[in-house]
């Protein structure tokens, strides 16, 4: 048990690198489908962290930037 805790408290640190990359994300609506966008499905972007509501979409924006249209959620919202 107690060679775990090193392993543990690693994962935890990288976990909490992960999260605080980039920021929350730019957008609340999914730039593919509109959906409402899960915070676990992102990519950094120039113009900030763009969220996807799923890991489909977010390889479909990934392969085509262009194409899709990224709504930046107003302030205060
Ligand atoms: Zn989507």
């Amino acid at each position: 048990m107690k060679a775990l805790l090193p392993a543990l408290f690693l994962a935890i640190v990288s976990v909490t690198a992960v999260f605080a990359k980039g920021g929350p994300a730019i957008n609340d609506k999914c730039p593919v489908d509109g959906k409402t966008v899960r915070i676990i499905y992102r990519i950094f972007a120039d113009k900030g962290t763009i969220a996807f509501c799923c890991v489909d979409c977010m390889e479909a924006y990934q392969k085509n930037p262009a194409r899709y249209t990224v709504t930046v959620k107003e302030p205060g919202k």
